[in-house]
């Protein structure tokens, strides 16, 4: 018998953590000094009066910074900005240790005035995207609270419940993460956490905190599933909120879903309200970068560069500039194309950094002065690759640089015999036949020339001399 198919219905809310500098209502840092790792980082350190809920304590207005990330990430998910409302921070009640004002302040909520509403991103529909307050972190083993997450301005993002497969679900949250790396709304390695619902044949279930692409896609692939087969049995779907184990690889029941009236949403009577200035709005939309899939058409069709690579390009905002750049000056791209794709990148992993670290600072002119060099035979492939090393993290001129010009032929042939001198026994091996043996008597022509020589000269030089 076939089995009975579902109107299967897949939705997101997906926060992530905005990359400002300060907390959301008070001047606190959102991160511990550069040298500290957040998660070795002491618990307390970060923190006043306003971020640990003491009595007395008032918001300051809301960070301008996360206000205008909010706007930018509306726009990147094609929002309607509501600029012509004003906009309620509201009390959301509820009882916890990690709240020590036992309300989070939010612009959502039951007479909430959405920022944004009614977009869509990656044909799926996007409902509201909004802000809110972090609470804090608290230990139900050891009762600890630890309140330097409090106050961090989160971000949330609603779809409609238009995904109908985990498979999509994954793909669709990817490309949103590359959009928001864009505009460097989130933090890097904060990441993000995912709320699904998931509908088939009854009412609707939530899945809480989903962490990592991995466990999104299993937790609905398990829910999905598990849901099907209770409909076989005869059992009836509740409203639940379910968190997904891991080592179990199953979802288990969290609490039943409180109801908005639970929340007890009341207008903060601290914070104003506040009105998005519209000159505002619209210079912070003509500010935004081109998104992935404009840059990926852009290299592909303009630049003539193939997708496989066009496509590692695009998986960095700066890279695509610094292609973009070097285009601008002259130089040929899509021939040259392994200087970045190969021989950049492979510079800046050696040196853990990426071309957006503030610490960074390659200029695509010193990279082109290189390239055209060597295609005027001037300096060789191999000594370029060298100078390039030391590019990380400032890059600079090569006329600043000594003496870095190919080695005359002649000079070549002195290193060549030098060699062959030294190296006797090597050079018998070649003789008998064992090419490698020749490869590694060029390597110590190109040791000596320090990496001057031209490459096809040494080894034509090597075997007209043995
Ligand atoms: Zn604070």
């Amino acid at each position: 018998m076939k089995k009975k198919e579902f109107p299967i219905k897949i939705g997101l809310e997906v926060h992530g953590y905005l990359n400002t500098k300060e907390k959301l209502f008070c001047m606190c840092r959102t991160m511990p000094p550069q040298d500290v790792d957040v998660r070795e980082e002491k618990p307390n350190t970060r923190i006043c009066p306003i971020c640990t809920g003491t009595p007395g304590s008032k918001p300051m207005l809301a960070n301008k910074s996360a206000m205008d990330k909010l706007i930018q990430i509306a726009f990147v998910m094609g929002c309607k900005i509501s600029h012509d409302k004003d906009l309620i921070w509201q009390r959301k009640h509820y009882n916890w240790a990690d709240l020590p004002k036992g309300y989070q302040d939010t612009i959502s909520g039951a007479h909430a005035v959405s920022p944004a509403i009614s977009g869509k991103f990656n044909g799926v529909r996007i409902r509201e995207v909004h802000l809110e307050e972090d609470p804090a972190q608290w230990n139900p083993e050891t009762g600890r609270i630890n309140y330097n997450r409090s106050g961090l301005p989160l971000i949330e993002i609603v779809t409609e419940p238009d995904f109908t497969n985990s498979e999509d679900v994954v793909f669709w949250l990817k490309n949103l993460i590359l959009s928001l790396s864009y505009i460097k709304a989130i933090k890097k390695n904060a990441g993000i956490k995912v709320d699904v619902n998931v509908s088939t044949y009854g009412e609707r279930v939530e899945m809480k905190n989903l962490n990592s692409i991995e466990k999104i896609r299993k937790a609905i692939e398990y829910e999905v599933a598990r849901q099907i087969e209770d409909y076989d049995r005869g059992i009836v779907q509740k409203q639940e909120t379910l968190a997904f184990d891991e080592k179990l690889g199953r979802t288990v029941k969290m609490r039943e879903k409180e109801g908005q009236a639970d929340y007890r949403f009341i207008p903060d009577p601290d914070l104003p309200l506040i009105k998005l200035n519209v000159k505002e709005v619209k210079n912070i939309e003509r500010q935004l970068p081109e998104m992935p899939e404009i840059k990926l058409d852009k290299l592909i069709k303009k630049y003539k560069i193939d997708k496989k690579n066009a496509e590692i390009l695009t998986k960095n905002l700066e890279l695509v500039e610094f292609v973009e750049l070097l285009s601008k000056i002259g130089i040929d791209v899509k021939k040259n194309l392994s200087w970045i794709t190969i021989e950049l990148l492979r510079i800046l992993n050696y040196n853990k950094k990426t071309l957006e670290d503030e610490d960074v600072d390659i200029k695509p002119e010193h990279l082109a002065e290189l390239i055209r060099e060597v295609d005027k035979k001037n300096i060789t492939v191999l000594k370029a690759k060298q100078v390039m090393n030391d590019f990380v993290p400032k890059s600079f001129s090569i006329s600043k640089k000594g003496d870095i010009g190919k080695i005359a032929d002649d000079a070549i042939e002195n290193l060549c015999k030098q060699v062959i001198e030294k190296n006797q026994r090597v050079v018998d091996e070649y003789k008998q036949g064992k090419e490698q043996a020749l490869n590694w008597l060029i390597g110590q022509v190109m040791r000596l020339s320090e990496r001057r020589a031209d490459y096809r000269v040494a080894s034509e030089c090597l075997k007209k001399l043995i």
